[in-house]
């Protein structure tokens, strides 16, 4: 995206009170939700203790890839809504068809077709163990909701914040291309594949989403801050939120969040 493209985005996200928060630039932020059973404090992330770690955060701060890392790392399965809406759009089921519309708009998918499909998921067994929530919860009810939850399966959890200066999030945005096969996302910017358009890991042909061009990106980032900021501010007011700059590379992100975890 270039800086004339930029430039008119900023203005109106600002202008429509997306930075009200940090009354800076710099006020995008992403969460980073980690529910887990308390590891004591001082020592280091034991990973059969590990239990569900949620990630939340504007699109395009690199969930998925934190994603992706905490799965090698910890052996629990990431579950990213949007990649089970996506899956449910592609199949054509019912979900999909109905999910697909709001999806397109940047707006957020009703709790009515997010949460069967969610509690579907993490009914599986793979998730009995732990596993990785990307994308969810992305409201203040879905927060509630994933609460008591969790309260019924014993556990407790850690919240990460991700922060990201507004710019780059839209750079980060425009220059996002994911493979369809793998779901492993890459930028033209700042992280390209090695070979230009292939995934490195199957060298799937990359594409880009229909929610990352231009004129949804700014609807998505309204919905993060109308939406997803009162489910920040509840995490919060719980004293579990762990700021983390989402801006430095994937690999220092990746490390800081280890380390913090390693000390809550
Ligand atoms: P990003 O975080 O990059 O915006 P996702 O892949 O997480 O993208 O989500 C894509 C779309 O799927 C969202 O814009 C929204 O329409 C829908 N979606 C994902 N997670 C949720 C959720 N927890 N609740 C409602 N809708 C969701």
């Amino acid at each position: 995206m270039t800086d004339q493209a930029i430039q008119p985005i900023l203005r109106q996200v600002s202008r429509r009170k997306f930075l009200r928060q940090s009354g800076s630039l710099a006020g995008a932020a992403s969460l980073l939700v980690l529910v887990a059973p308390r590891p004591v404090r001082g020592a280091r992330v034991d990973s059969s203790q590990v239990g569900v770690i949620i990630l939340l955060g504007p699109p395009g701060a690199g969930k998925s890839e934190q994603g992706r890392r905490l799965t090698e790392r910890h052996s629990i399965p990431v579950i990213s809504t949007g990649d089970l809406l996506r899956d449910h759009v592609k199949r054509g089921t019912q979900f999909g068809l109905q999910a697909d519309p709001y999806m397109k708009a940047g707006k957020l998918v009703p709790d009515a077709l997010m949460n069967p499909i969610l509690e579907e998921r993490l009914s599986q067994p793979d998730c009995e163990r732990g596993f990785i929530l990307d994308g969810y919860p992305r409201a203040l009810a879905q927060a509630e909701s994933l609460d008591s939850m969790l309260k019924k399966k014993g556990l407790s959890w850690h919240v990460i914040l991700l922060e990201v200066p507004t710019e780059r999030l839209l750079r980060l945005l425009a220059g996002r291309r994911v493979c369809p096969h793998c779901h492993r996302s890459y930028n033209i910017h700042f992280q390209p594949p090695k070979n230009e358009g292939r995934c490195d890991d199957d060298g799937t042909q990359l594409v880009q989403r229909p929610d990352d061009k231009e004129e949804v990106i700014q609807r998505r980032l309204e919905t993060y801050q109308n939406e997803t900021q009162p489910a920040i501010d509840y995490y919060s007011a719980q004293g579990r939120l762990i700021r983390i700059d989402g801006a430095q590379t994937p690999e220092k992100v990746a490390a800081e969040i280890e380390a913090k975890l390693g000390v809550q």
